[in-house]
């Protein structure tokens, strides 16, 4: 039998013998990440890390879709009484938002001493695709769809420039420049997720691959996910990902990025910026 932690409004976490599964749960923004959604899958990770228990952690999403990414609403809008949100008003304070909740937030799954799985159905856009980026294998649903827009929305990607990383260099250019998507085949094809199963059978086969996984004794997998961490860092992972939110903040400070997000607040949407911006071109993703 299976335990559930108490507590948490947009997450839930379960641990059913060695394996333990954080699901976002908020289906009906698409799970969109908003300053709570992050706080709660980060003070899961900690009940994760603390269980002797726990072997292995699935990241999961509730609903239709993975995740749409940050929940630019809330940022946008500065509505509600999201301390980080009310911070975003100065260069310094965005700098400061983003470096510890996104930047330091990935970071720490990226580096979280047990083995992690994302399931990924539906939609994985942009902060989605960097979340499921984090974990070291990716399980996709016949029906997943990655993307990241964010450049025509006059964003330098997101915080973590993944792409290079989990598509190689030419994909990534071609992937970011044109906001095209990606669908589970083509991912599974680029090795940016390692199975691609049944919509249906997602949990099932997760779960499947989770305990394959927990039968590793936790020395081992531990190690061996460290060295291939250091691995990839000392290709550069670490300082490219470092060198990237810092030119990505530059461009949130530009004046091309200032202007267009007086004009989102203006016009109530950045797809209305956009059509207006971008006359007859065809919407990414679309
Ligand atoms: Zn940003």
């Amino acid at each position: 039998m299976g335990a559930m932690a108490e507590g948490f409004e947009t997450i839930r976490y379960e641990t059913d013998g060695a394996v333990a599964t954080i699901t976002m749960n908020r289906p009906d923004v698409a799970n969109a990440q908003d300053s709570r959604l992050i706080d709660e899958i980060d003070a899961a990770f900690d009940l994760a890390d603390a269980d002797d228990a726990v072997r292995v952690v699935i990241l999961a999403g509730e609903g239709k879709h993975f995740s749409s990414g940050h929940d630019l609403k809330a940022l946008v809008s500065g509505d509600g009484d999201d301390p980080w949100v009310a911070l975003r008003d100065t260069p310094e304070g965005k700098f400061h938002h983003e470096k510890t909740m996104y930047f330091e937030r990935c970071l720490r799954i990226h580096d979280f001493r047990k083995p992690t799985i994302a399931a990924v159905q539906g939609s994985c856009v942009a902060a989605g695709l960097m979340l499921a980026a984090m974990c070291d294998l990716i399980v996709a649903a016949d029906d997943a769809v990655f993307s990241n827009p964010v450049l025509r929305l006059t964003g330098a990607g997101v915080e973590l420039l993944v792409e290079p990383w989990e598509i190689g260099i030419r994909k990534a250019k071609e992937f970011l420049f044109t906001g095209d998507t990606i669908d589970a085949q083509e991912a599974w094809r680029l090795g940016l997720v390692n199975r691609v199963v049944p919509r249906d059978e997602l949990t099932a086969k997760v779960r499947e691959l989770a305990d394959r996984v927990a039968l590793v004794p936790p020395v081992t997998a531990q190690t061996v996910k460290d060295t291939i961490n250091h691995t990839a860092d000392l290709m550069g992972k670490r300082d490219a990902l470092k060198y990237h939110f810092m030119a990505h903040h530059w461009v949130h400070n530009s004046a091309t990025a200032l202007d267009a997000l007086a004009a989102r607040k203006a016009k109530g949407s950045m797809r209305a910026v956009m059509a207006e911006r971008d006359k007859g071109v065809t919407e990414p993703g679309t």
